[in-house]
């Protein structure tokens, strides 16, 4: 399954793109011109899927590695990018929590640290450089606002959702735009490991999470990376501030 949108001498800089969503992303990126920034926190996820860039892209382009932990401040420079037309925060962590949790705070703190504050503040040092190339900005947050058992989850990724209408109300002038994509169940490490199961349960419950979705399966990475193509490109340049759902309907049942 490819696209065929052209992004040719774009730089765009993809966070958590060692695995699911972000490395399909980055791959694709890569195949339609870009210079990709691979960015995530393990040396070795973070090699293969420069490599694959490398192997994707028409040119043979290397992409640029950069291994950091985005909770971590001094891991992340902005200089390591001369330049920058295209930011896509996807880097995130799900957790499990309700309010009634001993170590409440201690969740509280790693999600919100993970899936909002370092996207305000790897925004806040990108800005000037897409002021430059009249770039934009993609956040990856979910459709699970309302999930009872994802307390602190929700909260962080229903304040991902205002934060990018915030930006977008504010950096529009600048030429900036800044979108959300919303995915619903997507079939990543991330999907696993929220289940909490052994493969087989997690087969089980992956099929009941298709029969439920009214489009009849579970979600692809790619499913995910296309909109993220659609928003970060030319064809989007009147789109900011907006929510764009990929779930299959899910929200809805
Ligand atoms: P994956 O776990 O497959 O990939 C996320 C990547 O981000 C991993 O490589 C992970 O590394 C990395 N990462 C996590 N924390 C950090 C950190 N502090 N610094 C740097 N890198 C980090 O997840 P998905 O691809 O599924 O998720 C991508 C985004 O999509 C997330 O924001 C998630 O909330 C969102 N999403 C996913 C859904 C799904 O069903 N899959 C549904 C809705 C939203 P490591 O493995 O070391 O943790």
């Amino acid at each position: 399954m490819t696209t065929s949108r052209d992004f040719t001498g774009k730089v765009v800089l993809i966070t958590g793109s060692g695995g699911g969503i972000g490395a399909v992303t980055a791959v694709e990126f890569a195949r339609l011109g870009a210079q990709v920034v691979v960015t995530d926190r393990r040396r070795d996820r973070v090699s293969v899927v420069a490599k694959q860039c490398a192997e994707a892209s028409p040119t043979g382009a290397k992409a640029l590695e950069v291994v950091a932990d985005v909770t971590d401040d001094d891991d992340y420079t902005i200089k390591t990018f001369k330049k920058l037309d295209i930011l896509v925060n996807n880097a995130g962590r799900g957790i499990s929590q309700k309010i009634g949790d001993a170590d409440i705070l201690d969740k509280y703190e790693l999600l919100m640290n993970t899936n909002l504050r370092s996207v305000v503040r790897l925004t806040h040092l990108c800005v000037e450089h897409l002021e430059k190339t009249k770039g934009n900005i993609v956040n990856v947050s979910s459709i699970t606002a309302f999930k009872p058992k994802w307390l602190s989850y929700s909260i962080s990724k229903a304040a991902l959702d205002m934060f990018t209408k915030c930006v977008a109300l504010e950096l529009g002038p600048k030429g900036i735009r800044a979108n959300v994509v919303n995915p619903g169940s997507v079939k990543t490490e991330f999907l696993e490991i929220s289940l909490n199961v052994n493969k087989a349960k997690s087969d089980e419950l992956l099929e009941g999470i298709a029969m439920k979705c009214p489009m009849g399966r579970v979600g692809e990475p790619m499913d995910v990376t296309k909109a993220v193509l659609y928003l970060t490109s030319d064809d989007a340049s009147f789109v900011t501030g907006s929510n764009f759902v990929v779930d299959g309907g899910l929200q809805y049942v």
